[in-house]
């Protein structure tokens, strides 16, 4: 039987499961963006899409985006950029570029839960260090874990995921300064915040930065991109599919950084209604809601199952943290919508608390 000659690990393992909803739900558990781009521009994006010579091979050398990227966000001269089909396919193949026999990854918990499934699924020992009540880094904890275990490679989301804290930079820096393996710095949430690594991108050599174009308003296209050092950005050139992005994704995301005035008021919104939730929930009876510089906000309540289920009963999915790790008890992650849409959380969970 072909089964039993698959791998027994990934045999046991669960897939990755993603919600189905019917169109009349609220959708508010995976940070997408509610806003798209309003009808003039998206016809002009067909029209663009329309004459993208799908019969040709995306020619990675002939993109004019990762140029568009760095005029776009800054990226400075002496980084490499690489592009991913999401950055999950980037933090794939750089794990797989570290995974030497007895490498070890070394993440935060709780965090992003894709880096410790690269790890397994590639072999690497992963060594996770807890964060602090707070979600802050416990700094002492990483740095003496660092020197034990020597690790090939390290994950920091920043602003980190599924708490929306961002840690202190400077501790992000002493730990970029004590490892000697690769820190990729990721910032899928780095617009929403006031802070980057990409301006120190490429150097020093073991820091990479991760960012891609989901988390603000264009999950659809799968664009990750990286941007490091030349050395390491060499290294994982050879692993990457030679044509793992596709045309159209290429043509819409290009299209997308021309148009970056409409995003960036969209990422205004979002960032203001950040801020107005999270002031409403704080003053809710029993709620504790984490500060966060993404587009989500981390809330603890007296009874989060039972929120959900309220949430669930309105048409309103949410993600259900509470039971994922112990320092997430209690807790749901609450995506960023329309003013509208937060009103509904809002109205659900009020109700919920009296
Ligand atoms: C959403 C997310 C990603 C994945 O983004 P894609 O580009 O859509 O693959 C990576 N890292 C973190 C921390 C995220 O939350």
């Amino acid at each position: 039987m072909p089964l039993d000659f698959i791998r027994p690990d990934i045999r046991a393992m669960h897939a990755y499961h993603v919600a189905r909803l019917p169109a009349d739900w609220l959708k508010l558990d995976a940070m997408e963006v509610p806003y798209t781009f309003p009808p003039a521009l998206q016809n002009e994006l067909a029209a663009a899409l329309a004459r993208t010579e799908i019969n040709r091979y995306p020619n990675p050398a002939d993109s004019t985006l990762p140029a568009a990227l760095r005029r776009t966000f800054a990226i400075p001269e002496q980084a490499h950029i690489a592009l991913g089909n999401g950055s999950d396919e980037l933090i794939q193949f750089i794990s797989l570029l570290f995974a030497r026999a007895g490498a070890k990854m070394l993440v935060l918990e709780p965090s992003f839960v894709i880096y410790r499934r690269n790890a397994e699924l590639f072999g690497m020992e992963c060594i996770g260090v807890p964060l602090k009540s707070d979600f802050s880094l416990d700094l002492p904890a990483v740095l003496e874990a660092v020197k034990t275990h020597q690790p090939a490679l390290i994950f920091l989301a920043y602003p980190n995921n599924p708490t929306g804290v961002a840690f202190a930079r400077a501790e992000v820096e002493a730990v970029i300064a004590a490892a000697q393996g690769l820190v990729v710095v990721d910032e899928a949430y780095g617009a929403f915040s006031g802070d980057s690594f990409l301006a120190q991108a490429g150097t020093p050599e073991n820091l990479l930065v991760l960012r891609t174009l989901s988390k603000i308003g264009f999950a659809g296209l799968r664009l990750g991109y990286a941007a490091g050092a030349p050395t390491i950005m060499q290294e994982l050139a050879k692993i990457l599919p030679p044509y793992n992005m596709n045309c159209l994704s290429l043509t819409a995301a290009e299209f997308a950084l021309n148009h970056m005035d409409v995003v960036n008021q969209h990422i205004d919104l979002l960032k203001q209604e950040r801020e107005r939730l999270f002031s409403a929930l704080q003053e809710m009876n029993g709620a504790t809601a984490f500060p966060s510089q993404a587009n989500f906000i981390t809330v603890r309540l007296p009874d989060a199952e039972s929120a959900y289920q309220k949430l669930w009963d309105n048409k309103i999915l949410v993600k259900k943290l509470h039971g994922s790790h112990p320092l997430l008890d209690n807790c749901l992650r609450l995506t960023i919508g329309t003013p509208e849409q937060n009103d509904a959380v809002l109205s659900v969970l009020a109700q919920s608390a009296s």
